[in-house]
C-alpha cells in the first residue's frame, strides 16, 4: 500500500476492551470508504465485519486467540492498496496533559500511559491500537484525539470537586468531562445552521447515546460538563446510573456488604435506563414499553428526562443566555418523545417544541425542532465523532 499524506483517506480507529471500531473516511469530503466492528475479541465468537460503500456489510470469523493486533492488522490488510494519509485513534482519558490532538510520537504514548489510573479499561485498549499500527506500519503517521481535550477550558469552579486538595494534587481528582469530539464537531455545524458565529453564542448540547451528556458552550469553548472525574457522573444513561449520593457506597458496603468495586461496577453496567425499566438499556425499548403502559419503563423515562432538564437547566446557568439547545447522538437525533417531553420542562427558557418539526427531526426546517423564537432555539444536529477524528488527523499531517 502506497503511503502518503494530504487529502488520502484516514483510517479511523477505535479501540475498546473488547471490541475495535474502525473507518476509512475521506477527510475533505466527509465520505465513508468503508466502516466496521471487530466483536468479542479474545473470545471463540470473534467476529470481523466491514462494509465497503455501497456493497451491504459482510463478516469473517477471528481465530479464538486472536489479539488486538492481529485484529488491526487483518483490518490494514483489508484495506487493500488504497493510499492512507495516516491512521487517527480515540483515546477516551489524556488528563489535564491534552488540550487538543496530537501527532503521536513516543513521548505522547508515555502521556497516554501516565493517564491509564484516570481510565483503567479504555486508555489500555486506545493504546494497544496505536501500538498495533506502530508495529505493523512503523512508517504511518498517527494522531490521538482525546475524549476529554475539548473541557480543558472549564474554570476552575466547575472542574474542582469539594474535596481535600492532595486528593486533587498528588492524584488528579477533578471533573474533566467526556465525548468531546462528539461536542467539537457539533458546535460549528450548529453554529452554520443557526448563521451566527460560533464565537457568540451560547449553547447547550446534549449528547444522548448509550452514554449520555451535556455541555454548556461559550463562545466556542467548554465551561461546564455533567461527566467528571470519569464518565460515570451526571445524567441517568443506558446502564450508568449517573449522580447518586456518594453516601451511597458506605450505605451498601454496612448494609449489603458490598465492595466498593462490586458497588462501582453494579452503577457502571447494572443501572441506568437498564435497572429502571427492567425492559433493557435501550431508549427504543423503554419509550415503546411506556407507551404500552409498562410502569417500570415509564418510570424510567420519567427519570431520565426529570435529570436531563434539570441538568440542562442547571448548564444555563453558567452561560447569560441561551442561544440554542441542540440534541445529538442515538436518542438525540432519533427521539421526538423523548426531545419533546425534555422541552415540554424548559419553555421558561423560550423554548416550545415545534411537533411537526420535531416529528421530522428538523430536516425539513435546518434543524431547527422549536417554534421560530428570536430569543433561544432547540435544534436537531447529526453527530459524526470518526469524520472529527479523521479531520484532526489530516490537519495535524499537513505540511505547516
Ligand atoms: P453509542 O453511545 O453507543 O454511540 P448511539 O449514539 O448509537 O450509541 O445511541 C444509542 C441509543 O440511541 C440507544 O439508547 C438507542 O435506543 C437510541 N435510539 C436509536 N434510535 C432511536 C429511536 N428511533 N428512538 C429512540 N431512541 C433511539
Amino acid at each position: 500500500m502506497t503511503q502518503t499524506s494530504g487529502s488520502d483517506p484516514v483510517l479511523v480507529l477505535n479501540s475498546g476492551s473488547s471490541s475495535v471500531k474502525f473507518a476509512l473516511l475521506d477527510p475533505g469530503r466527509g465520505e465513508r470508504v468503508l466502516d466496521g466492528l471487530a466483536e468479542r475479541v479474545g473470545t471463540p465468537d470473534a467476529a470481523l465485519r466491514i462494509r465497503r460503500y455501497p456493497a451491504e456489510p459482510v463478516s469473517e470469523p477471528l481465530p479464538a486467540g486472536a489479539t488486538r493486533r492481529d485484529v488491526v492488522a487483518k483490518i490494514l490488510d483489508r484495506l487493500g492498496d488504497a493510499p492512507l494519509a495516516g491512521a487517527g485513534h480515540r483515546v477516551v482519558h489524556g488528563g489535564e496533559r491534552f488540550t487538543a490532538s496530537v501527532l503521536v510520537d513516543d513521548d505522547v504514548i508515555d502521556d497516554i500511559r501516565s493517564c491509564i489510573p484516570l481510565a483503567p479499561l479504555h486508555n489500555p485498549a486506545n493504546l494497544a491500537g496505536i501500538e498495533a499500527v506502530r508495529a505493523i506500519r512503523p512508517g504511518l503517521p498517527q494522531v490521538a484525539v482525546f475524549d476529554t481535550a475539548f473541557h480543558q477550558t472549564m474554570p476552575p469552579s466547575a472542574y474542582r470537586y469539594a474535596v481535600p486538595g492532595e486528593w486533587y494534587s498528588a492524584h488528579g481528582v477533578r471533573r474533566y468531562g467526556f465525548q468531546g469530539i462528539s461536542y467539537r464537531y457539533v458546535c460549528p455545524r450548529a453554529a452554520e445552521l443557526l448563521g451566527r458565529p460560533l464565537h457568540d453564542l451560547r449553547l447547550v448540547i446534549a449528547h444522548l447515546g448509550n452514554g449520555c451528556s451535556a455541555v454548556a458552550v461559550r463562545d466556542g469553548v467548554s465551561v461546564d460538563t455533567t461527566m467528571g472525574l470519569t464518565p460515570l457522573e451526571g445524567l441517568v444513561m443506558g446502564s450508568r446510573s449517573g449522580d447518586v449520593d456518594p453516601g451511597m457506597f458506605g450505605y451498601l458496603a454496612a448494609r449489603a456488604g458490598l465492595t466498593v468495586e462490586q458497588i462501582t461496577g453494579e452503577l457502571n453496567t447494572r443501572s441506568g435506563l437498564l435497572a429502571l425499566s427492567g425492559v433493557g438499556n435501550d431508549m427504543r425499548s423503554v419509550q415503546d414499553a411506556a407507551a404500552g403502559g409498562h410502569e417500570q419503563a415509564r418510570l424510567a423515562f420519567d427519570v431520565f428526562v426529570h435529570r436531563l432538564a434539570k441538568a440542562i437547566a442547571g448548564l444555563v446557568t453558567t452561560l447569560d443566555r441561551l442561544d440554542a439547545l441542540v440534541f445529538t447522538a442515538g436518542i438525540g437525533e432519533n427521539s421526538p418523545v423523548v426531545r419533546a417531553a425534555v422541552l415540554a420542562r424548559l419553555g421558561f427558557l423560550g423554548l416550545t417544541v415545534d411537533p411537526a418539526a420535531n416529528a421530522d427531526h428538523g430536516r425539513a426546517t435546518g434543524g431547527r425542532i422549536t417554534q421560530p423564537n428570536p430569543r433561544a432555539q432547540a435544534l436537531v444536529v447529526p453527530t459524526d465523532e470518526e469524520l472529527m477524528i479523521a479531520r484532526d488527523t489530516a490537519r495535524l499531517l499537513a505540511p505547516a
